[in-house]
């Protein structure tokens, strides 16, 4: 399974402090709820821009002792499976196309957005109305709106999204679900 793990750091200052090693296990499994059952389990190395680069970062990997499930710890300036960094996404879908980071990143964040308006049907139903009030045709613009007035950024909906509804702006992806329990 996957958490968001909140940082104020940069990409390059994760990197260049090679902060994946003081991640901290979370508390509780994701998974079976257990405490202190997360053991360190190596990192798995995926992609995210800083600005105009692309950045190869190691992502922290738990293993829980009592229901076997794995847990990755994202840094939050990372999107589940998308490689652009989550303040570029957020100013690209706010509009500050004068953002030299968004001009350079134009056509993956309008593909983002697309994906998020083809999502839309289904996060709506999976949140309700906990983001605010919901109209019987939401609009991508106006769903986008109400998220950041609730959490903040982008940074902070997501890790709501994905630890309260299991699922993410661009889609329902099964590491977010909780695996079947096996009996002991
Ligand atoms: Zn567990």
């Amino acid at each position: 399974m996957q958490t968001i793990y909140p940082t104020s750091l940069t990409p390059e200052q994760y990197v260049a402090q090679q902060h994946q090693k003081q991640v901290p296990p979370p508390e509780n499994c994701l998974n079976c709820g257990r405490a202190h059952s997360l053991e360190a389990l190596a990192y798995y190395h995926r992609y995210v821009t800083w600005l105009t680069q692309v950045l190869i970062i190691s992502v922290r990997r738990f293993l829980c002792r009592q229901c076997r499930v794995s847990i990755s710890c994202l840094p939050s300036f990372a999107q589940p499976y998308r490689a652009i960094n989550t303040a570029t996404v957020e100013a690209g879908f706010n509009g500050q196309a004068q953002k030299r980071e968004v001009q350079h990143w134009g056509t993956a964040i309008k593909d983002y957005w697309r994906r998020f308006e083809g999502h839309l049907p289904t996060l709506v139903r999976q949140v309700g109305s906990a983001f605010g009030r919901v109209s019987l045709r939401p609009r991508a613009e106006g769903f986008w709106r109400q998220l950041l007035e609730r959490c903040g950024d982008l940074a902070s909906a997501t890790r709501q999204l994905i630890h309260q509804f299991h699922t993410c702006l661009f889609g329902t992806y099964r590491c977010h679900q909780r695996r079947p329990l096996q009996a002991a």
